[in-house]
């Protein structure tokens, strides 16, 4: 199908394709624990190739065709976990750590990709190296200083500042140490950027956002080509945190409308950034399709000059937590959520959310300010989201 369009390939994941006879359109949902196989030397030959199925944590049919879908719109192969961080966590692992690496992260990756580098260094001895991903030379330079860095992970996109990633200068970068980039793409979905045609080693997706889109499903992906792939699958089998079938079913289901949900949230995104922006009680808007945005140039180009995705963040103005948490609460349409990439529009606190483990300062020197709110967009009506916002922004300094 690789001759296909991207948004067609989607909408077709896991759909049967002809010459075909008597095959059901959509893929049937396998819960089954095993196979049966008709003798013992079938089921030996089974186990020894790896992938057959035998046993669900080795390998699913309805995962595979999940997996198969995803890897086709990436550019390469993939393999399912059971979340977001369990991809991450593959990802890391399957780089062969040892302890005394060092494993630079950017700054303002996800707090639980942090989080669980952090665990990593207590429990095996790998270094944690924070760079500044939106500065390619400052990675440069701290890679430069350092021994044995042996991975440089970056958000595609990254959270809440919607600053977008210099894949090919951070490949080149990585490379030129000896370091594989892994690249969280999760903002960015593959139909915005393939980040393993940028040099990217490894591609992670928390799933449970654009991927799938519709809130009903925690799942994760991590994305590669041959060899950098095939420990990921083992790790899968090994450690175990593969994803059910009634997710996958479910992830396959919401995988075909990406490109039509994406395209009509990035759509809004930019409207709302724009609109947004004309608002006295709105401080600054952080959006990568605004021209002010310090990206909009790097989107442009890694982006295809349409799309700038659909997550923007904006301050308000003369504002503090109150202000921010009485506008939150104000909300009647968008909701308050602690999650993005659905097709209903959402809100986050950053300072109490995805941020909360990082103090004031800590915050601040991130450029995460108190008055700073993430909206991720959704597919409705864009008039009705603004209705909403300009509802809960009038209230906010009542008293
Ligand atoms: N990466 C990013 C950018 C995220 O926002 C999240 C979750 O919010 C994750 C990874 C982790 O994904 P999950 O919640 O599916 O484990």
């Amino acid at each position: 199908m690789s001759d296909l369009a991207f948004e067609t390939r989607a909408a077709r994941a896991g759909v049967a394709r002809p010459p075909l006879l008597q095959v059901a359109s959509v893929p049937p949902l396998h819960p089954s624990v095993t196979w049966l196989l008709p003798t013992q030397q079938a089921l030996e030959a089974a186990l020894s190739e790896g992938n057959a199925f035998v046993y669900a944590r080795n390998a699913n049919p309805t995962v595979a065709l999940f997996e198969e879908a995803v890897g086709d719109l990436e550019g390469g192969e993939a393999v399912a976990f059971a979340s977001g961080q369990a991809a991450m966590h593959a990802a890391l692992l399957s780089l062969d750590l040892r302890p005394g690496d060092h494993v630079a992260i950017a700054r303002d990756c996800y707090g639980m990709t942090r989080t669980l580098l952090l665990e990593l260094s207590a429990s095996a001895g790998v270094r944690p190296l924070t760079v500044t991903a939106s500065e390619p030379e400052q990675v440069a330079a701290a890679l430069q200083r350092r021994e044995q860095v042996r991975a440089l992970v970056v958000e595609a996109i990254a959270n809440p500042l919607v600053r977008v990633a210099d894949l090919p200068a951070l490949a080149a970068i990585a490379h030129r140490h000896g370091a594989a980039l892994v690249v969280d793409a999760t903002l960015a979905t593959p139909l915005l950027v393939r980040p393993l045609e940028y040099g990217a080693d490894l591609v992670v997706h928390s799933a449970t956002k654009f991927l799938v889109g519709h809130g009903d499903v925690v799942a994760g992906v991590v994305c590669g080509r041959g060899e950098r792939l095939a420990p990921v699958r083992r790790l899968a089998q090994v450690v175990g945190g593969v994803l059910g079938p009634f997710e996958a079913w479910l992830a396959l289901r919401g995988l075909r409308t990406l490109a039509l949900r994406l395209e009509r949230q990035c759509q809004n995104a930019a409207l709302l950034a724009r609109w947004l922006a004309e608002q006295p009680t709105i401080a600054r808007v952080h959006y990568p399709g605004l021209p002010d945005h310090p990206d909009y140039a790097l989107a442009r180009r890694l982006f295809g000059g349409e799309r700038f995705g659909a997550v923007v963040s904006f301050e308000l103005a003369r504002a503090g937590r109150a202000e921010v948490e009485r506008f939150l609460d104000r909300l009647q349409l968008c909701l308050p959520a602690t999650t993005l990439g659905d097709l209903f529009s959402e809100l986050s606190y950053p300072a109490i959310a995805s941020h909360r483990t990082l103090t004031v300062q800590e915050r601040q020197a991130a450029g995460i300010s108190e008055a700073l709110v993430r909206l991720s967009v959704g597919i409705e009506a864009v008039a009705d989201v603004t209705a909403d916002l300009a509802q809960a922004l009038e209230g906010v300094h009542e008293r």
